[in-house]
C-alpha cells in the first residue's frame, strides 16, 4: 500500500488525473502596461504562452512517443532497432524534457518572487546515476516501466546502462549530492556549483595477486544526456599576470585567461514541482586560437595552448591523501570558484540595488575549504569591479560565507605557499596580507605582545617557506563555522580552532545526513514496501521521522519475518553480485559484514582484516562439532585507495591475500569468506548497503568527523560495530534505549588517543594478544601476500608505528566481534534490535541537516513553487529568467 502524496503533480503522475497539468495562469501573460510594448507582442506573447501551457503529459502512450521520438529525432537511429543503451538515451531525454519544464519555471518563480538563494559550493558532487532517482522524485518510475515494458524494454536493465559520474572522492562529495536531493525536496532555493571534470575518480581494478589498478574513467564516453551545455553562459577566469594602481585602487591585469562555461544538470525534488540547479563549470580557452601564434605559423602552439585551458577541469584531484602543492589544483579552486561569483553576482544586479545588499540575498556555502579563494574573489570582485570600500566589503562577504570543516587533522588542512598565491593570483595575495593585517590588528590591541596567539590565529604562517593557511582564511572570512557531528564540532571548537572560538567566531555543529530517497527508497525497495505498508504511509520517504511508527510493531512476529525476508532477499541480491564480479560463491544465510569507505589507515581497515586472521586461524583449531555451531561470516569490503597512498594499497593487497588463503580452505566451507569489491562508487554501494547484517565504522576515535556511510547502514537494517567517533556516537544515542545493545562498541575514547598513542611509542604500554602475534607473525612470513606487502604492513604495527592504534584497539574489537557473534544467534532478538534501529534514524535524514543549515546558518525559505503561480509578464524576457 502506498500513502497518499500530498501534491496534485503526484496525482497525475499516477494517472488518476487525465489532462496535463497547466503551466501558468494564461490570464497573466498579456498585462500590456507592465512590460509589454505593442499589440503585436502581446499577440506574439499569447501565442507563445499558449504553445506551451500544459507540461508534457504522463500517460504510457504520451511517454512511448517521447521515448522513440528521441530515438528517432535526437538519436537519429531507426524506431524499429535500438539496444538498451540507446533506450536509456532516448529514457533520460524524456525524462529530461520534464525536468526541463519545472526547472525553468521554478527558476523563474525564484526570480519573480526575489529570494534569498544559497550556493553551495563544492569541488566535489558524487551524484550516483540520475534516471531512477529523477523518475521516482518526480513520481513516474511505474509509467515509465510500463512504457519500456510494452515497447520491448526493461527498465533494470536500461537503467543499468548509465554511468556514474564520479566527481568525488568519498564522502564530502556524496554529502553535496545528498544536500541537493534535500534542497530540492525542502523547496530551498539553491544552486550547486562545481567543476565539470573530464577524468574523475579513477576505475578501479584488481590484478590477478589483489593490487590495486587504477584506470582513467572517462565518463563521458557515450555523452551525459543530463546535463544541459550552456555555451551562452561563460566568464573570463584570469591567472597570473600583475597589480597595477589605478590612483582610487587596484587592477588586476595582463596573464592568461581561460573561459568558464556551464553545464547544467537539473535536480528534481521529491513530491515537488521544485527542480533545482547543478552547474558545473569546464575550462575552455578564451579564445579559440592564439592568433599571434597562427601570425608566426605556429599551428602547433597555438592549438597546445588550447589544451592548457581545458586541463584545468581536465581531473579530480586525490584530497584523501596529502596532495598538497598542485599548482594545477589552486588553479581548479580559483578557476570555478571566480565563475561562481561572477554568476552570482550577475543573478544579484538584473535587480538594480547596492552590493552591499548581497547578503540578503544570497548565502555562500563552503563544502571544506577548498572554495575559500572566493572569499579573496568576492572582495576583489566588489572593490575592483563594483568601487566598495575596503570595510563596506568585507562586511559585506563575511555577511554571505559560511564555512564547513571536515577534519581536524592538522596534516590535512589546507596550505598554499605565499610563493605560488602570488605568482597565480596577485591581487588576491595582495588582499590576503591586507584581510591579514586587519585581523591581526584586532587581535593584537586585545591581547598586546602575546605573540604565540598572533602566530596561531595569522592567516599566514611563518617559515620556509611562507603558507596561507585557508582554514584560517575561511574562520575570518565567514560568519558562521560548523563541523559535521557533535564530536567533530567539538574538536574544531576546543581543539583546531580554540583561538577563534575564543573572540566569538561562530562554532556551531551540523550533522550530517543522508537521502532517506536514493539510500532507502531507490537502493531498498523491499524494506521500503514494508516501511511504508505497516506505518500506513510512504510520506516517511521525506519525513523519516515518521519511519519511528515501526517502533510499536517491532513485536509483531508478521513485521519480523517480513523484515527477515527482506533481508535476505538483499543479501542474495548481493550474493549474486558477488559471484559474477568476484567469482566468490558466498551464502546468503551467513552474516554479512561489511567495511565499504576510501582505503586510508585511519579508517581501520587492517584492523578489521586483523580481526579476520584472528577468526581464521580459531576456526581452524575448533573441532568439525565445534566449527558447526559457529556463525558463518562473509566479510566484504570494497574502498578505493589514493593512486599515491602506499600504505593503503598495500592493506588492499594484504585483504585480498587473506581472501585467497581463507576462501580456498576446505576445512573454513561457508564458515567465512573474505571479498574484496573492486570499483566502489555510489552504484555499488546501493547494491550492497541494503544487504547489510553489520557495518564496520572503527576509525581511531577523533579521527573521522562523521562518516555518512554508518547512517546509510543502519536505516537499511543493520547493526554497526564501531569505536565512539564521528556520527557513530550520536547514532547510538538515537537508536539504543535503556541498556539495550544496538551498537557494538568498542576501543579507546577520543580524551584517551594521545596518551596511548605516546605510551605505546615509549614502550610504556605491552600490548599483548596471542591472537594478535600470530596474526602479525603469519603476515610476517608472507603467508597472506610476498614481503613487499608484508613488510610495510607488519612495520606499521610495531608500536612504537602504531599511529593508529591498532594493536591497542585489537582485543577490544575482538571482544566487540564476540558479542555480535552472540547477539547474532538469537535471530529473533537480532531482528528486533534492526527494526528500532530503523525506525530511530530520522535525525540522519540529510532533510533534517538542510533545515538546520537553512535556519541556522542561510537564513533562506522555503519556497515551493506551484504550476499557475508565475506570471511570465514577459514571456520574451523569459530566457534571461533566474539562470
Ligand atoms: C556514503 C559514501 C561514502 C562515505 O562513506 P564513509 O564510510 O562515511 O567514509 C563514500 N563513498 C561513497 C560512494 C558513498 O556512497
Amino acid at each position: 500500500m502506498q500513502g497518499k502524496r500530498t501534491r496534485s503533480f503526484q496525482d497525475l503522475a499516477a494517472g488518476k488525473v487525465s489532462a496535463p497539468e497547466p503551466r501558468y495562469s494564461v490570464t497573466g501573460h498579456t498585462t500590456p502596461q507592465e512590460s509589454v510594448n505593442s499589440e503585436a507582442d502581446a499577440k506574439r506573447n499569447n501565442l507563445l504562452a499558449s504553445l506551451m501551457s500544459q507540461y508534457l503529459a504522463r500517460d504510457v502512450p504520451a511517454i512511448q512517443r517521447q521515448i522513440v521520438g528521441h530515438v528517432e529525432y535526437t538519436l537519429a537511429r531507426t524506431r524499429y532497432n535500438f539496444d538498451d543503451f540507446g533506450a536509456y538515451q532516448a529514457t533520460a531525454l524524456s525524462v529530461r524534457d520534464r525536468l526541463i519544464e519545472s526547472w525553468n519555471d521554478t527558476q523563474q518563480f525564484f526570480t519573480e518572487r526575489d529570494v534569498k538563494r544559497v550556493y553551495y559550493l563544492s569541488l566535489e558532487f558524487l551524484m550516483g546515476r540520475y534516471l531512477t532517482n529523477a523518475l521516482m522524485n518526480v513520481g513516474i518510475n511505474s509509467q515509465f516501466a510500463e512504457a519500456l515494458q510494452g515497447i520491448g524494454y526493461d527498465m533494470e536493465r536500461v537503467a543499468d546502462q548509465e554511468r556514474d559520474p564520479g566527481l568525488g572522492n568519498g564522502g564530502l562529495g556524496r554529502l553535496a549530492a545528498c544536500f541537493m536531493d534535500s534542497l530540492a525536496t525542502l523547496n530551498y532555493p539553491a544552486w550547486g556549483y562545481g567543476i565539470r571534470y573530464k577524468y574523475g575518480m579513477f576505475f578501479q581494478k584488481l590484478d590477478p595477486e589483489g593490487h590495486q589498478l587504477e584506470m582513467p574513467d572517462y565518463w563521458l564516453t557515450h555523452g551525459n544526456p543530463w546535463e544541459i551545455e550552456r555555451l551562452d553562459v561563460t566568464y573570463p577566469i584570469r591567472f597570473y599576470g600583475h597589480v597595477e594602481s589605478t590612483g582610487e585602487g587596484f587592477k588586476w591585469v595582463g596573464g592568461d585567461v581561460v573561459r568558464a562555461v556551464a553545464y547544467d544538470s537539473p535536480i528534481p525534488g521529491y513530491d515537488t514541482y521544485n527542480t533545482l540547479n547543478l552547474r558545473l563549470w569546464s575550462a575552455q580557452p578564451a579564445k579559440e586560437f592564439d592568433l599571434g601564434s597562427f601570425s608566426r605559423g605556429d599551428y602547433y602552439g597555438a592549438v597546445a595552448t588550447k589544451e592548457e585551458s581545458e586541463k584545468i577541469s581536465s581531473v579530480l584531484y586525490p584530497n584523501d591523501s596529502t596532495d598538497g602543492g598542485k599548482e594545477l589544483r589552486l588553479k581548479q579552486q580559483f578557476f570555478f570558484v571566480s565563475a561562481t561569483l561572477q554568476d552570482a553576482l550577475r543573478r544579484f544586479l538584473k535587480h538594480d540595488r547596492p552590493l552591499t545588499e548581497l547578503p540578503t540575498k544570497v548565502a555562500i556555502q563552503l563544502n571544506d575549504t577548498h572554495p575559500t579563494i572566493g572569499i579573496v574573489e568576492l572582495m576583489r570582485l566588489l572593490m575592483d569591479g563594483h568601487g566598495l570600500g575596503w570595510t563596506a566589503a568585507w562586511e559585506t562577504v563575511r555577511k554571505v560565507f559560511s564555512y564547513t570543516n571536515h577534519t581536524v587533522l592538522p596534516e590535512a588542512l589546507e596550505k598554499w605557499s605565499v610563493g605560488l598565491m602570488e605568482k597565480l593570483l596577485p591581487r588576491h595575495m595582495q588582499i590576503i596580507y591586507e584581510i591579514n593585517r586587519r585581523h591581526l590588528a584586532t587581535i593584537a590591541s586585545k591581547y598586546p605582545g602575546d605573540g604565540a596567539k598572533m602566530q596561531r590565529m595569522s592567516i599566514i604562517e611563518d617559515g620556509y617557506p611562507k603558507m596561507v593557511r585557508m582554514a584560517n582564511l575561511a574562520v575570518v572570512g565567514s560568519h558562521t563555522v560548523n563541523g559535521v557531528a557533535a564530536i567533530h564540532s567539538g574538536l574544531v571548537a576546543t581543539r583546531l580552532f580554540p583561538d577563534f572560538a575564543a573572540e566569538g567566531y561562530r562554532i556551531l555543529n551540523m550533522t550530517n545526513g543522508v537521502t532517506p530517497r536514493r539510500w532507502v527508497q531507490q537502493a531498498n525497495p523491499a524494506l521500503s514496501d514494508i516501511i511504508s505498508r505497516w506505518i500506513e504511509t510512504d510520506e516517511w520517504v521525506s519525513n523519516f521521522e515518521l519511519a519511528r511508527g515501526l517502533e510499536s510493531y517491532v513485536n509483531n512476529a508478521d513485521l519480523q519475518r517480513e523484515f527477515a525476508d527482506a533481508k535476505k532477499a538483499n543479501k542474495e541480491r548481493l550474493a549474486a553480485v558477488i559471484k559474477s564480479t568476484c567469482g566468490i560463491e558466498v551464502s546468503p544465510d551467513a552474516l554479512f559484514d561489511i567495511q565499504i569507505k576510501r582505503i586510508h589507515e585511519y579508517k581501520r581497515q587492517l584492523l578489521n582484516i586483523l580481526g579476520v586472521i584472528a577468526r581464521y586461524n580459531s576456526l581452524k583449531r575448533m573441532s568439525p562439532e565445534e566449527r558447526a555451531k559457529q556463525v558463518p561470516r562473509v566479510v566484504i569490503f570494497g574502498g578505493k585507495a589514493a593512486a599515491a597512498y602506499t600504505q593503503a594499497k598495500h592493506i588492499i593487497r594484504l585483504i585480498n591475500g587473506v581472501g585467497k588463503v581463507v576462501n580456498n580452505d576446505g576445512d573454513i566451507g561457508d564458515l567465512l569468506k573474505v571479498v574484496f569489491m573492486a570499483n566502489y562508487c555510489v552504484s555499488l554501494a546501493e547494491v550492497i548497503i541494503p544487504a547489510n547484517d553489520i557495518s564496520e565504522h572503527i576509525s581511531t576515535a577523533g579521527m573521522e568527523a562523521s562518516g555518512t556511510s554508518n547512517m546509510k547502514f543502519v536505516m537499511n537494517g543493520g547493526l554497526i560495530i564501531g569505536t565512539m567517533d564521528g556520527a557513530n556516537i550520536e547514532i547510538r544515542e538515537e537508536t539504543e534505549k535503556d541498556g539495550e545493545e544496538h551498537m557494538f562498541v568498542f576501543g579507546l575514547l577520543t580524551p584517551e588517543v594521545d596518551g596511548a598513542r605516546e605510551a605505546l611509542k615509549f614502550g610504556e604500554q605491552k600490548v599483548s594478544d596471542g591472537r594478535l602475534e600470530e596474526a602479525i607473525k603469519q603476515i610476517s612470513s608472507n603467508m597472506y601476500c610476498g614481503p613487499e606487502t608484508s613488510g610495510p604492513i607488519a612495520s606499521a604495527l610495531q608500536p612504537y608505528n602504531d599511529y593508529y592504534l591498532v594493536t591497542r584497539d585489537f582485543s577490544s574489537y575482538m571482544d566487540a566481534q564476540d558479542r555480535v557473534d552472540a547477539s547474532y544467534k538469537d535471530q529473533t532478538e537480532w531482528i528486533k534490535k534492526c527494526i528500532l534501529s530503523v525506525a530511530r534514524m530520522g535525525k540522519f535524514s540529510s532533510d533534517r541537516t538542510i533545515r538546520e543549515y537553512a535556519e541556522k546558518i542561510w537564513d533562506v525559505e522555503q519556497t515551493p513553487f506551484t504550476p499557475g503561480s508565475i506570471s511570465y509578464k514577459d514571456p520574451a524576457s523569459a530566457k534571461a529568467n533566474g539562470k
